[in-house]
């Protein structure tokens, strides 16, 4: 056992973390160790270790500026960082983002990030650049996956980009990460200003792709959908994990439940 104090759930309450027994269960695919990441001289991200099994769902849950988005990027190597972080054995700290894909992690980031101006099908192939760069001439295969996958951006193949619904522009996101192949899938809040439908579809689709082999980190402010699909969760609070453990347990930990179920908190997922 390490340093945690554990409660009646069995979620642990956060020393500096140690991998717990039920984390360590699945081999380790991404191993993030007392991450350090700051604006200027503040420090958003505080001493965080995380760490995604192989085939899990990790979730990272938490309020708004409690560092999700930074813990993310930082991982991908979108912002500069001091810690570690491994990738199937492989450190990336202090690498560009382009060894993180080659690496495997790909990042759907919070704001989508397409181009709105290019069609459906030209967003997906911009995901598949670093692969085709390095003379990897799979792309059509995984676009027929991806396609399998959402059958709508088949559909909507040829149309702007710009033109999509909020929900379709989520899956052309997921997409375009899956057209790089990626064995780690980061995602900052799919869930965010969808309606409760298309959130329970985003959802579904998490849960699908851990059944194609890919281990997800979720970022997510659902709290209860998050939960729900995840394995294993965190809460961050104000740049450091305040509770770890089996997303079970976690939810049903008197604070989160508290602080994060309570009504008006993820209540879209259940609807
Ligand atoms: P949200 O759910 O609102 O996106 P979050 O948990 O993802 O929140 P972050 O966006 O990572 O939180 O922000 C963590 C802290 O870092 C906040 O205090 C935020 O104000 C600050 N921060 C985020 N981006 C910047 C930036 N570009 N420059 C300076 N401070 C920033």
């Amino acid at each position: 056992m390490s340093a945690h104090s554990e409660n009646t759930s069995g979620a642990r309450m956060a020393a500096p973390v140690q991998p717990t027994a039920d984390a360590a269960a699945a081999p380790a695919l991404l191993d993030v160790r007392d991450l350090h990441v700051a604006y200027d001289k503040v420090e958003a991200v505080s001493g965080v270790s995380v760490r995604v099994g192989q085939g899990q769902i990790v979730t990272v849950i938490g309020p708004n500026g409690a560092g999700k988005t930074t813990l993310l990027s930082a991982i991908m190597a979108v912002l500069p960082a001091r810690g570690d972080i491994v990738l199937a054995g492989q450190s990336l700290i202090g690498r560009e983002i382009e060894d993180c894909v080659a690496a495997g992690m790909n990042l759907v980031p919070e704001k989508r990030e397409l181009f709105s101006e290019m069609t459906v099908q030209d967003n997906l192939m911009l995901g598949a650049f670093h692969r085709y760069r390095t003379g990897l001439r799979d792309q059509d295969q995984t676009l027929a996956e991806v396609y399998e996958l959402f059958p709508r951006l088949r559909e909507r193949s040829g149309q702007l980009a710009g033109t999509l619904s909020g929900g379709e522009r989520q899956m052309l996101a997921v997409g375009r990460a899956l057209m790089a192949k990626p064995r780690l899938l980061m995602l900052d809040e799919p869930s965010l200003g969808l309606a409760p439908r298309i959130v329970r579809e985003v959802f579904r689709i998490v849960a699908r792709l851990r059944e194609m082999g890919v281990s997800i980190l979720l970022v997510e402010q659902n709290a209860r959908a998050a939960l729900q699909v995840a394995d294993y969760a965190y809460v961050l609070e104000t740049g450091r994990v305040t509770l770890e453990g089996p997303a079970k347990d976690v939810a049903q930990d008197p604070r989160v439940i508290d602080i994060y179920l309570g009504l008006g908190h993820g209540a879209a997922a259940t609807n």
